[in-house]
Protein backbone atom coordinates (compact mmCIF):
# COMPACT_ATOMS: atom_id res chain seq x y z
CA UNK A 1 0.00 0.00 0.00
CA UNK A 2 1.17 3.45 -0.82
CA UNK A 3 0.57 5.82 2.37
CA UNK A 4 -2.95 5.54 3.00
CA UNK A 5 -4.20 5.95 -0.67
CA UNK A 6 -5.84 2.95 -1.58
CA UNK A 7 -8.57 4.16 -4.04
CA UNK A 8 -6.71 5.22 -7.22
CA UNK A 9 -6.00 1.55 -8.06
CA UNK A 10 -9.88 1.23 -8.07
CA UNK A 11 -11.69 4.07 -9.39
CA UNK A 12 -10.03 5.53 -12.07
CA UNK A 13 -12.30 6.22 -15.14
CA UNK A 14 -12.17 7.56 -18.35
CA UNK A 15 -13.87 11.22 -17.29
CA UNK A 16 -17.68 10.50 -17.09
CA UNK A 17 -19.32 13.48 -18.56
CA UNK A 18 -23.10 11.87 -17.95
CA UNK A 19 -23.41 11.08 -14.83
CA UNK A 20 -24.71 13.91 -12.26
CA UNK A 21 -22.19 14.67 -9.89
CA UNK A 22 -22.21 18.34 -7.70
CA UNK A 23 -19.31 20.05 -9.09
CA UNK A 24 -18.22 19.80 -12.93
CA UNK A 25 -15.02 17.91 -13.59
CA UNK A 26 -11.85 19.46 -11.94
CA UNK A 27 -9.48 21.18 -14.46
CA UNK A 28 -5.49 21.46 -13.70
CA UNK A 29 -4.73 25.51 -13.17
CA UNK A 30 -2.04 26.51 -15.18
CA UNK A 31 -0.33 29.74 -16.42
CA UNK A 32 -3.55 31.96 -14.94
CA UNK A 33 -6.16 29.70 -16.22
CA UNK A 34 -7.83 26.50 -16.06
CA UNK A 35 -6.93 23.87 -18.15
CA UNK A 36 -8.73 20.59 -19.03
CA UNK A 37 -7.19 17.64 -19.20
CA UNK A 38 -8.30 14.43 -21.46
CA UNK A 39 -6.07 12.00 -19.50
CA UNK A 40 -7.20 9.97 -16.96
CA UNK A 41 -9.73 10.71 -13.98
CA UNK A 42 -10.33 9.18 -10.12
CA UNK A 43 -13.76 10.21 -8.69
CA UNK A 44 -13.77 11.90 -5.96
CA UNK A 45 -16.12 11.07 -2.89
CA UNK A 46 -18.08 12.88 -0.19
CA UNK A 47 -16.92 10.72 2.74
CA UNK A 48 -20.37 11.98 4.63
CA UNK A 49 -22.34 10.13 2.45
CA UNK A 50 -19.99 8.19 -0.11
CA UNK A 51 -21.25 10.36 -3.31
CA UNK A 52 -19.16 10.98 -6.06
CA UNK A 53 -19.28 14.64 -6.05
CA UNK A 54 -16.20 15.75 -8.88
CA UNK A 55 -13.67 13.56 -10.74
CA UNK A 56 -10.08 15.00 -11.02
CA UNK A 57 -7.80 14.41 -13.58
CA UNK A 58 -4.27 12.37 -13.10
CA UNK A 59 -1.79 14.43 -14.87
CA UNK A 60 0.81 12.95 -16.92
CA UNK A 61 4.52 13.99 -16.58
CA UNK A 62 3.60 16.46 -20.00
CA UNK A 63 1.18 18.74 -17.61
CA UNK A 64 4.05 18.79 -15.09
CA UNK A 65 6.22 20.60 -17.85
CA UNK A 66 3.63 22.48 -19.38
CA UNK A 67 3.31 24.01 -15.68
CA UNK A 68 6.45 24.37 -14.73
CA UNK A 69 7.47 26.23 -17.91
CA UNK A 70 4.41 28.49 -17.21
CA UNK A 71 6.20 28.79 -14.06
CA UNK A 72 9.43 29.43 -15.05
CA UNK A 73 7.91 32.11 -17.27
CA UNK A 74 6.60 34.06 -14.68
CA UNK A 75 9.75 33.82 -12.18
CA UNK A 76 12.15 36.65 -13.13
CA UNK A 77 9.32 39.36 -12.91
CA UNK A 78 7.66 38.22 -9.86
CA UNK A 79 11.14 37.71 -7.96
CA UNK A 80 11.65 41.49 -9.23
CA UNK A 81 9.18 43.14 -7.16
CA UNK A 82 10.24 43.66 -4.01
CA UNK A 83 8.97 41.64 -1.07
CA UNK A 84 6.49 44.37 0.31
CA UNK A 85 5.32 44.53 -2.97
CA UNK A 86 4.63 40.47 -2.85
CA UNK A 87 3.32 41.31 0.49
CA UNK A 88 0.41 43.66 -0.66
CA UNK A 89 -1.00 40.70 -2.60
CA UNK A 90 -0.58 38.37 0.49
CA UNK A 91 -2.68 41.10 2.15
CA UNK A 92 -5.10 40.98 -0.25
CA UNK A 93 -5.75 36.79 -0.27
CA UNK A 94 -5.98 37.01 3.55
CA UNK A 95 -8.56 39.53 2.69
CA UNK A 96 -10.23 37.25 0.57
CA UNK A 97 -9.92 34.30 2.94
CA UNK A 98 -11.94 35.57 6.01
CA UNK A 99 -14.64 36.99 3.15
CA UNK A 100 -15.29 33.32 1.90
CA UNK A 101 -14.69 31.55 5.12
CA UNK A 102 -17.73 29.78 5.20
CA UNK A 103 -17.96 28.60 1.71
CA UNK A 104 -14.49 27.55 2.38
CA UNK A 105 -14.65 25.49 5.21
CA UNK A 106 -18.30 23.64 4.17
CA UNK A 107 -15.96 22.88 0.83
CA UNK A 108 -12.95 20.91 3.27
CA UNK A 109 -15.90 19.07 5.31
CA UNK A 110 -17.94 18.15 1.70
CA UNK A 111 -14.50 16.54 0.46
CA UNK A 112 -12.75 15.64 3.38
CA UNK A 113 -15.74 14.76 6.01
CA UNK A 114 -14.49 16.72 9.28
CA UNK A 115 -17.29 18.87 11.07
CA UNK A 116 -18.49 22.28 10.10
CA UNK A 117 -16.28 23.47 12.97
CA UNK A 118 -13.25 21.66 12.11
CA UNK A 119 -13.25 23.19 9.15
CA UNK A 120 -13.50 26.61 10.66
CA UNK A 121 -10.93 26.51 12.68
CA UNK A 122 -8.67 24.59 9.06
CA UNK A 123 -9.54 28.24 7.64
CA UNK A 124 -8.67 30.34 11.06
CA UNK A 125 -5.22 28.70 10.78
CA UNK A 126 -4.78 29.19 6.68
CA UNK A 127 -5.72 32.90 7.69
CA UNK A 128 -2.73 32.44 10.11
CA UNK A 129 -0.52 31.47 8.11
CA UNK A 130 -0.77 34.15 5.18
CA UNK A 131 -0.87 36.60 7.94
CA UNK A 132 2.88 35.44 8.08
CA UNK A 133 3.55 35.22 4.85
CA UNK A 134 2.55 39.24 5.28
CA UNK A 135 5.12 40.10 7.94
CA UNK A 136 8.00 38.70 6.07
CA UNK A 137 9.00 41.67 4.32
CA UNK A 138 9.63 42.75 8.61
CA UNK A 139 11.04 39.94 9.59
CA UNK A 140 13.21 38.21 6.06
CA UNK A 141 16.12 40.97 6.79
CA UNK A 142 19.69 40.90 5.24
CA UNK A 143 22.79 41.41 7.21
CA UNK A 144 25.29 43.80 6.60
CA UNK A 145 29.33 44.52 8.74
CA UNK A 146 31.66 45.92 8.20
CA UNK A 147 34.64 43.10 7.97
CA UNK A 148 37.92 44.61 8.02
CA UNK A 149 38.03 48.91 7.33
CA UNK A 150 36.65 49.86 4.43
CA UNK A 151 35.29 46.51 3.34
CA UNK A 152 32.07 45.46 4.30
CA UNK A 153 30.36 42.29 4.03
CA UNK A 154 26.34 41.95 3.19
CA UNK A 155 23.96 39.02 3.09
CA UNK A 156 20.81 38.66 1.34
CA UNK A 157 17.71 36.26 0.30
CA UNK A 158 17.15 35.20 -3.03
CA UNK A 159 14.49 32.78 -4.20
CA UNK A 160 15.21 29.84 -5.12
CA UNK A 161 13.17 29.68 -8.82
CA UNK A 162 10.48 27.29 -9.24
CA UNK A 163 9.36 25.08 -6.45
CA UNK A 164 6.60 22.61 -5.52
CA UNK A 165 4.14 21.49 -2.98
CA UNK A 166 2.73 18.12 -2.40
CA UNK A 167 0.00 17.68 -0.20
CA UNK A 168 -2.27 15.37 1.68
CA UNK A 169 -5.78 14.91 2.04
CA UNK A 170 -6.33 15.39 5.94
CA UNK A 171 -6.24 19.65 5.45
CA UNK A 172 -7.05 20.20 1.94
CA UNK A 173 -6.78 24.19 2.81
CA UNK A 174 -4.37 24.56 5.33
CA UNK A 175 -1.86 22.32 4.43
CA UNK A 176 -1.11 24.30 1.10
CA UNK A 177 -1.35 27.30 3.30
CA UNK A 178 1.65 26.18 5.33
CA UNK A 179 3.51 26.49 1.77
CA UNK A 180 2.10 28.89 -0.66
CA UNK A 181 1.87 31.80 1.31
CA UNK A 182 5.84 32.10 2.44
CA UNK A 183 7.35 30.52 -1.11
CA UNK A 184 5.53 33.19 -3.33
CA UNK A 185 6.47 35.81 -0.79
CA UNK A 186 9.65 35.17 -0.77
CA UNK A 187 9.61 35.46 -4.88
CA UNK A 188 9.42 31.78 -6.11
CA UNK A 189 6.51 30.39 -8.16
CA UNK A 190 4.90 27.47 -7.47
CA UNK A 191 3.44 23.95 -8.25
CA UNK A 192 0.92 22.76 -5.96
CA UNK A 193 0.35 19.56 -6.66
CA UNK A 194 -2.97 18.54 -3.48
CA UNK A 195 -3.93 15.26 -2.72
CA UNK A 196 -6.24 13.50 -5.47
CA UNK A 197 -8.70 12.69 -2.32
CA UNK A 198 -9.43 16.52 -2.02
CA UNK A 199 -8.71 18.44 -4.42
CA UNK A 200 -11.19 20.89 -4.66
CA UNK A 201 -10.04 23.41 -2.18
CA UNK A 202 -6.72 23.51 -4.11
CA UNK A 203 -8.32 25.01 -7.09
CA UNK A 204 -10.52 27.48 -4.73
CA UNK A 205 -7.27 28.62 -3.11
CA UNK A 206 -5.76 29.14 -6.91
CA UNK A 207 -8.62 31.35 -7.90
CA UNK A 208 -8.46 33.14 -4.21
CA UNK A 209 -4.89 33.97 -4.87
CA UNK A 210 -5.61 35.28 -8.74
CA UNK A 211 -8.93 37.49 -7.51
CA UNK A 212 -5.96 38.95 -5.47
CA UNK A 213 -4.05 39.82 -8.18
CA UNK A 214 -1.11 37.42 -8.46
CA UNK A 215 -0.06 37.42 -11.50
CA UNK A 216 -0.60 34.57 -13.74
CA UNK A 217 1.60 31.28 -13.62
CA UNK A 218 2.90 32.31 -9.77
CA UNK A 219 1.06 29.36 -8.57
CA UNK A 220 -0.26 26.43 -10.47
CA UNK A 221 -2.42 24.04 -9.45
CA UNK A 222 -1.58 20.06 -11.16
CA UNK A 223 -4.04 17.18 -9.91
CA UNK A 224 -3.08 13.78 -9.71
CA UNK A 225 -1.49 11.04 -7.95
CA UNK A 226 1.35 9.09 -7.87
CA UNK A 227 2.41 9.83 -11.64
CA UNK A 228 1.96 13.19 -11.02
CA UNK A 229 4.51 13.24 -8.00
CA UNK A 230 7.20 11.01 -9.73
CA UNK A 231 7.32 13.42 -12.75
CA UNK A 232 7.60 16.62 -10.01
CA UNK A 233 10.30 14.82 -8.42
CA UNK A 234 12.24 14.34 -12.16
CA UNK A 235 11.27 17.90 -13.34
CA UNK A 236 14.73 19.68 -13.91
CA UNK A 237 13.20 22.80 -14.05
CA UNK A 238 11.96 22.10 -10.37
CA UNK A 239 14.10 23.58 -7.52
CA UNK A 240 12.72 22.57 -4.48
CA UNK A 241 10.01 20.20 -3.41
CA UNK A 242 8.33 19.76 -0.06
CA UNK A 243 5.84 17.39 0.48
CA UNK A 244 3.62 16.51 3.85
CA UNK A 245 1.93 12.66 3.70
CA UNK A 246 2.53 9.17 4.88
CA UNK A 247 5.98 8.04 5.93
CA UNK A 248 5.83 5.62 3.11
CA UNK A 249 5.50 8.22 0.38
CA UNK A 250 7.59 10.87 2.49
CA UNK A 251 10.82 8.73 2.02
CA UNK A 252 10.25 7.53 -1.85
CA UNK A 253 9.88 11.35 -2.68
CA UNK A 254 12.54 12.80 -0.66
CA UNK A 255 14.95 9.73 -2.36
CA UNK A 256 13.94 10.73 -5.46
CA UNK A 257 13.61 14.91 -5.48
CA UNK A 258 16.87 14.51 -3.72
CA UNK A 259 18.24 12.24 -6.12
CA UNK A 260 17.77 14.93 -9.01
CA UNK A 261 19.17 17.44 -6.82
CA UNK A 262 16.55 19.22 -5.52
CA UNK A 263 16.25 20.98 -1.97
CA UNK A 264 13.61 18.59 -0.19
CA UNK A 265 11.95 18.93 3.11
CA UNK A 266 9.05 15.96 3.19
CA UNK A 267 6.54 15.95 6.33
CA UNK A 268 5.30 12.24 7.18
CA UNK A 269 3.18 10.23 9.61
CA UNK A 270 2.96 10.36 13.16
CA UNK A 271 2.73 8.10 16.27
CA UNK A 272 2.05 10.67 19.11
CA UNK A 273 2.61 9.61 22.53
CA UNK A 274 0.56 11.05 25.70
CA UNK A 275 2.15 10.37 29.19
CA UNK A 276 -0.34 10.91 31.63
CA UNK A 277 0.84 10.44 35.02
CA UNK A 278 -0.81 10.28 38.50
CA UNK A 279 -1.35 13.48 39.32
CA UNK A 280 -2.37 15.17 36.19
CA UNK A 281 -5.69 16.84 36.54
CA UNK A 282 -8.41 14.59 35.83
CA UNK A 283 -10.99 16.39 34.22
CA UNK A 284 -8.77 18.79 31.94
CA UNK A 285 -6.74 15.37 30.93
CA UNK A 286 -10.04 13.57 30.12
CA UNK A 287 -11.56 15.97 28.15
CA UNK A 288 -8.25 17.28 25.82
CA UNK A 289 -6.64 13.24 25.97
CA UNK A 290 -10.45 12.64 23.91
CA UNK A 291 -10.48 16.15 21.74
CA UNK A 292 -6.92 15.30 20.78
CA UNK A 293 -7.61 11.24 19.88
CA UNK A 294 -11.38 12.14 18.00
CA UNK A 295 -10.62 15.65 16.31
CA UNK A 296 -11.02 15.32 12.42
CA UNK A 297 -11.59 11.68 13.56
CA UNK A 298 -8.24 10.95 14.41
CA UNK A 299 -7.05 12.25 10.88
CA UNK A 300 -4.34 14.86 12.36
CA UNK A 301 -0.51 14.30 12.35
CA UNK A 302 -0.93 15.93 15.66
CA UNK A 303 -3.62 13.81 17.02
CA UNK A 304 -3.11 11.43 20.41
CA UNK A 305 -2.95 7.73 19.44
CA UNK A 306 -0.98 6.27 22.00
CA UNK A 307 -0.94 6.66 25.94
CA UNK A 308 1.18 5.35 28.39
CA UNK A 309 -0.89 5.68 31.92
CA UNK A 310 2.20 5.49 34.36
CA UNK A 311 0.91 3.92 37.40
CA UNK A 312 -2.65 3.83 38.91
CA UNK A 313 -4.33 6.69 37.00
CA UNK A 314 -7.65 4.03 36.21
CA UNK A 315 -10.28 6.91 37.56
CA UNK A 316 -8.48 9.29 34.75
CA UNK A 317 -9.10 6.74 32.14
CA UNK A 318 -12.96 6.07 33.10
CA UNK A 319 -13.29 9.67 32.99
CA UNK A 320 -11.52 9.80 29.92
CA UNK A 321 -13.93 7.00 28.25
CA UNK A 322 -17.13 9.44 29.72
CA UNK A 323 -15.81 12.17 27.46
CA UNK A 324 -15.19 10.29 24.42
CA UNK A 325 -18.64 8.22 24.85
CA UNK A 326 -19.91 12.41 24.66
CA UNK A 327 -18.53 12.73 20.91
CA UNK A 328 -20.89 10.85 18.25
CA UNK A 329 -20.35 10.21 14.76
CA UNK A 330 -22.24 12.65 12.01
CA UNK A 331 -23.12 14.77 15.22
CA UNK A 332 -19.66 16.02 16.65
CA UNK A 333 -17.34 13.31 14.54
CA UNK A 334 -17.03 13.98 11.04
CA UNK A 335 -16.20 10.45 8.91
CA UNK A 336 -13.22 8.90 7.64
CA UNK A 337 -11.80 9.68 4.36
CA UNK A 338 -12.88 6.88 2.77
CA UNK A 339 -13.96 3.27 2.69
CA UNK A 340 -10.83 2.03 2.38
CA UNK A 341 -9.91 4.26 5.55
CA UNK A 342 -12.86 3.04 7.59
CA UNK A 343 -12.08 -1.01 6.95
CA UNK A 344 -8.41 0.11 7.69
CA UNK A 345 -8.89 1.34 11.10
CA UNK A 346 -11.48 -1.06 12.06
CA UNK A 347 -9.34 -3.72 10.89
CA UNK A 348 -6.38 -2.72 13.48
CA UNK A 349 -8.99 -2.36 16.14
CA UNK A 350 -10.28 -6.27 15.59
CA UNK A 351 -6.22 -7.36 15.40
CA UNK A 352 -5.74 -5.43 18.50
CA UNK A 353 -8.55 -7.55 20.29
CA UNK A 354 -7.61 -10.58 18.96
CA UNK A 355 -4.28 -9.46 20.76
CA UNK A 356 -5.55 -9.71 24.00
CA UNK A 357 -6.00 -5.78 24.35
CA UNK A 358 -9.36 -5.08 25.32
CA UNK A 359 -11.72 -2.44 24.43
CA UNK A 360 -13.24 0.16 26.52
CA UNK A 361 -15.20 2.16 23.93
CA UNK A 362 -15.62 0.68 20.50
CA UNK A 363 -16.44 2.55 17.71
CA UNK A 364 -16.74 -0.27 14.77
CA UNK A 365 -19.34 -0.85 12.85
CA UNK A 366 -21.97 2.70 13.43
CA UNK A 367 -23.77 4.56 11.33
CA UNK A 368 -25.00 7.45 10.96
CA UNK A 369 -29.14 8.20 10.10
CA UNK A 370 -29.78 9.25 6.67
CA UNK A 371 -25.61 9.00 5.52
CA UNK A 372 -25.53 5.27 5.92
CA UNK A 373 -23.09 5.33 2.93
CA UNK A 374 -20.55 7.87 5.12
CA UNK A 375 -17.50 6.40 6.20
CA UNK A 376 -17.92 6.40 9.90
CA UNK A 377 -15.69 4.80 12.65
CA UNK A 378 -17.04 5.95 16.79
CA UNK A 379 -14.37 6.95 18.91
CA UNK A 380 -12.48 4.41 20.50
CA UNK A 381 -9.91 3.43 23.89
CA UNK A 382 -8.30 0.31 23.64
CA UNK A 383 -7.04 -0.63 27.16
CA UNK A 384 -4.04 -3.07 28.00
CA UNK A 385 -2.25 -2.81 24.52
CA UNK A 386 1.66 -3.98 24.65
CA UNK A 387 4.08 -1.97 23.11
CA UNK A 388 4.75 -5.19 20.68
CA UNK A 389 1.32 -4.82 19.33
CA UNK A 390 0.77 -3.65 15.89
CA UNK A 391 -2.08 -0.59 17.10
CA UNK A 392 0.91 0.52 19.41
CA UNK A 393 3.76 0.90 16.54
CA UNK A 394 1.82 1.65 13.60
CA UNK A 395 -0.01 4.59 12.62
CA UNK A 396 -3.84 3.89 12.84
CA UNK A 397 -4.93 7.42 11.54
CA UNK A 398 -8.94 7.02 13.07
CA UNK A 399 -10.25 8.10 16.27
CA UNK A 400 -8.72 5.43 18.11
CA UNK A 401 -6.73 5.13 21.56
CA UNK A 402 -4.14 2.77 22.50
CA UNK A 403 -3.17 2.68 26.21
CA UNK A 404 -0.08 0.73 27.45
CA UNK A 405 0.46 1.12 30.87
CA UNK A 406 3.82 1.75 32.88
CA UNK A 407 5.11 1.43 36.17
CA UNK A 408 7.52 4.44 35.67
CA UNK A 409 8.12 7.51 33.91
CA UNK A 410 10.95 6.10 32.62
CA UNK A 411 9.75 3.11 31.24
CA UNK A 412 6.60 5.53 29.52
CA UNK A 413 9.34 7.36 28.27
CA UNK A 414 11.13 4.14 26.95
CA UNK A 415 8.08 3.59 25.24
CA UNK A 416 7.93 6.75 23.93
CA UNK A 417 11.19 6.60 22.40
CA UNK A 418 11.32 3.30 20.95
CA UNK A 419 8.22 4.62 17.92
CA UNK A 420 10.08 5.45 14.96
CA UNK A 421 8.35 8.59 14.34
CA UNK A 422 8.67 11.80 16.26
CA UNK A 423 6.15 14.16 15.56
CA UNK A 424 4.71 15.33 18.90
CA UNK A 425 4.72 13.98 22.42
CA UNK A 426 2.67 15.22 25.59
CA UNK A 427 2.67 14.86 29.07
CA UNK A 428 -0.09 15.25 31.77
CA UNK A 429 1.18 16.48 35.09
CA UNK A 430 0.44 18.99 37.62
CA UNK A 431 4.41 18.66 38.35
CA UNK A 432 6.53 21.30 36.16
CA UNK A 433 9.80 19.30 36.82
CA UNK A 434 8.44 15.83 35.93
CA UNK A 435 6.49 17.97 32.88
CA UNK A 436 10.47 19.14 31.92
CA UNK A 437 11.98 15.77 32.76
CA UNK A 438 9.67 14.28 30.19
CA UNK A 439 9.39 16.98 27.46
CA UNK A 440 13.84 17.31 27.63
CA UNK A 441 13.49 13.23 26.79
CA UNK A 442 10.69 12.88 24.72
CA UNK A 443 12.50 12.07 21.13
CA UNK A 444 9.77 14.66 19.26
CA UNK A 445 9.64 17.89 17.76
CA UNK A 446 6.64 19.45 18.94
CA UNK A 447 5.74 18.50 22.73
CA UNK A 448 2.93 19.51 25.24
CA UNK A 449 2.59 20.03 28.45
CA UNK A 450 -1.21 19.63 29.70
CA UNK A 451 -2.17 19.70 25.72
CA UNK A 452 -3.21 17.32 23.66
CA UNK A 453 -2.47 19.02 20.35
CA UNK A 454 0.94 20.77 20.87
CA UNK A 455 0.89 22.89 17.25
CA UNK A 456 3.63 25.44 17.34
CA UNK A 457 1.61 29.02 16.50
CA UNK A 458 2.68 31.29 13.98
CA UNK A 459 5.81 32.45 14.09
CA UNK A 460 7.17 29.40 15.60
CA UNK A 461 7.82 26.80 12.91
CA UNK A 462 5.70 23.25 12.72
CA UNK A 463 7.67 20.06 12.33
CA UNK A 464 8.81 16.62 13.75
CA UNK A 465 11.75 14.33 14.91
CA UNK A 466 12.80 10.97 12.96
CA UNK A 467 10.77 9.36 10.70
CA UNK A 468 8.27 11.99 10.72
CA UNK A 469 10.40 14.38 8.86
CA UNK A 470 12.67 14.21 6.40
CA UNK A 471 15.34 16.92 5.32
CA UNK A 472 16.42 20.32 7.31
CA UNK A 473 14.64 22.51 9.42
CA UNK A 474 10.75 22.73 9.42
CA UNK A 475 7.62 23.77 7.15
CA UNK A 476 6.00 26.61 8.53
CA UNK A 477 6.92 29.92 10.35
CA UNK A 478 10.88 31.55 10.90
CA UNK A 479 12.58 28.23 9.77
CA UNK A 480 10.71 28.23 6.17
CA UNK A 481 12.96 31.28 5.01
CA UNK A 482 15.80 29.10 5.30
CA UNK A 483 14.14 26.66 3.11
CA UNK A 484 12.37 28.96 0.51
CA UNK A 485 15.40 31.04 -0.32
CA UNK A 486 19.27 30.87 -1.03
CA UNK A 487 21.64 33.57 0.40
CA UNK A 488 24.06 35.28 -1.35
CA UNK A 489 27.00 37.25 0.57
CA UNK A 490 28.44 39.88 -1.20
CA UNK A 491 31.98 41.59 -0.30
CA UNK A 492 32.05 45.41 -1.36
CA UNK A 493 35.18 48.04 -0.64
CA UNK A 494 34.55 51.34 -2.70
CA UNK A 495 37.70 52.64 -0.60
CA UNK A 496 40.81 52.60 -2.70
CA UNK A 497 42.90 53.65 0.77
CA UNK A 498 41.78 50.36 2.27
CA UNK A 499 44.32 48.22 3.41
CA UNK A 500 44.50 45.03 1.11
CA UNK A 501 44.80 41.68 2.29
CA UNK A 502 44.23 38.28 1.90
CA UNK A 503 40.55 38.75 3.08
CA UNK A 504 39.98 41.56 1.50
P1 LIG B 1 -0.17 9.95 1.30
O1 LIG B 1 1.27 9.78 1.61
O2 LIG B 1 -0.95 8.79 0.85
O3 LIG B 1 -0.34 11.08 0.14
C1 LIG B 1 0.29 12.32 0.22
C2 LIG B 1 0.56 12.82 -1.18
O4 LIG B 1 1.42 11.91 -1.85
C3 LIG B 1 -0.70 12.95 -2.02
O5 LIG B 1 -0.62 14.16 -2.75
C4 LIG B 1 -0.65 11.73 -2.94
O6 LIG B 1 -1.19 11.98 -4.21
C5 LIG B 1 0.83 11.46 -3.08
N1 LIG B 1 1.15 10.02 -3.21
C6 LIG B 1 0.45 8.97 -2.68
N2 LIG B 1 1.09 7.80 -2.98
C7 LIG B 1 2.20 8.14 -3.69
C8 LIG B 1 3.28 7.39 -4.26
N3 LIG B 1 3.33 6.07 -4.17
N4 LIG B 1 4.25 8.05 -4.91
C9 LIG B 1 4.22 9.39 -5.01
N5 LIG B 1 3.22 10.15 -4.49
C10 LIG B 1 2.24 9.54 -3.84
O7 LIG B 1 -0.81 10.66 2.58
P2 LIG B 1 -2.34 10.97 2.86
O8 LIG B 1 -3.04 9.68 3.09
O9 LIG B 1 -2.88 11.90 1.85
O10 LIG B 1 -2.23 11.78 4.24
C11 LIG B 1 -2.18 11.17 5.51
C12 LIG B 1 -0.75 11.09 5.99
O11 LIG B 1 -0.17 12.38 6.03
C13 LIG B 1 -0.64 10.58 7.44
O12 LIG B 1 0.45 9.72 7.52
C14 LIG B 1 -0.37 11.83 8.25
O13 LIG B 1 0.30 11.61 9.47
C15 LIG B 1 0.47 12.59 7.28
N6 LIG B 1 0.50 14.01 7.59
C16 LIG B 1 1.64 14.48 8.15
C17 LIG B 1 1.73 15.81 8.51
C18 LIG B 1 2.97 16.34 9.15
O14 LIG B 1 3.05 17.53 9.33
N7 LIG B 1 3.94 15.51 9.51
C19 LIG B 1 0.65 16.66 8.26
C20 LIG B 1 -0.49 16.15 7.66
C21 LIG B 1 -0.55 14.80 7.32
Amino acid sequence: MDGFNTQISVNITRNRENKSMKYSILTNFIKGESSPSNGKFLDVFNPLNGEVITQVPLSSADVVDDAVAGAKQAFPNWANLSLKDRAQIIFRYRHLLEKNFEELAALITEENGKTIDEARAEVSVSIEMAEFATSLPQICLGEVEMVSRGVECRSERYPLGVVASITPFNFPNMVPNWTIPNAITLGNTMILKASEQVPLSANRIAELFSDAGLPEGVLNVVHGGRETVEAICENPGIDAVTFVGSTKVAKIVYKKASGNFKRVLCLGGAKNHLIVLPDANEEMTATNVAASMTGCAGQRCMAASAMVAVGNIDSIITSLCEEVKKIVPGENLGAVISKQAQERIESYITEAESEGAKILVDGRGVTVNGKENGYYVGPTVIDFVTPDMKIATEEVFGPVLAIMRADTVDEALKIENNSPYGNAASVFTQSGSLANYVAERASAGMIGVNIGVPVPREPFSFGGWNESKFGTGDITGKSSIEFWTKLKKTTTKWNPEARTNWMS
